[in-house]
């Protein structure tokens, strides 16, 4: 088995964009909190609220209930910048105006790195990818193709397909745990028969493997895009 590389450490800024709140937490969270705590700057952008998210609440609630769980879960792993695009939960698909958006937040952000949702139609066999962040990840490859010099350095995915990876620390592991916890009403839905805290160690768990192909150290992993 050949060893992951290291995910680069020479930028200040990583752009991280998603489709969803919680799409951040289910996968980087760790690895964001090791950056941040080394002083680089993370800032956060959602194509939508989630306002589609918790069975048996209306979208008009449930997208501001959303909102507040995602900027308390970013200050968690020390991310104060939180953007949320009001595109339609469920329905997000690689439109021109989509495009747009990525192309446009990159561009005012102006970060070293961006990092985006996994793309694939399964995360392992039997566990297919869903639809928006299908569609998203699809608009944030087109868009960063589209982009004039100079542009960020590099385009990742966190998902299965691991290229490049990130140790991270005990520490940075408890706080994507409290991270993801922070999706409390979110959680608490999705599984009314684990507690939170519970759900979100074992994601966390899961996300944070010790690698083989990266000396057994625990890590986040990226697949390098563009
Ligand atoms: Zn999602």
């Amino acid at each position: 088995m050949a060893d992951l590389a290291q995910f680069p450490d020479d930028w200040q800024t990583a752009l991280v964009l998603v489709a969803h709140p919680d799409d951040p937490e289910y996968g980087m969270a760790a690895a964001v909190h090791h950056w941040t705590s080394a002083g680089k700057r993370v800032v956060y952008g959602l194509a939508t609220s989630g306002e589609a998210g918790i069975e048996g609440m209306a979208p008009e609630q449930c997208g501001p209930l959303r909102e507040g769980e995602q900027r308390a879960s970013a200050a968690e792993v020390g991310v104060d910048e939180v953007e949320f695009w009001g595109f339609p939960d469920s329905e997000v698909f690689n439109t021109p105006e989509l495009r747009a958006k990525v192309a446009e937040t990159i561009t005012r952000i102006g970060p070293d790195i961006v990092l985006s949702t996994f793309g694939g139609p399964e995360w392992a066999p039997g566990f297919p990818n869903q639809r928006d962040h299908m569609e998203f990840a699809a608009a944030v490859r087109d868009a960063y193709a589209a982009l004039p010099e100079p542009k960020p350095k590099q385009l990742f995915e966190n998902g299965p397909r691991v290229t490049h990876a990130v140790a991270v620390s005990q520490a940075d592991i408890d706080a994507a745990v409290r991270s993801l916890a922070e999706h409390r009403e979110y959680l608490r839905v999705l599984d009314p028969d684990t507690p939170v805290g519970r759900q979100a160690f074992k994601q966390v768990e899961m996300t944070t493997p010790a690698r083989d192909d990266f000396g057994g150290r625990r890590a986040v992993g990226f697949e390098l895009v563009s």
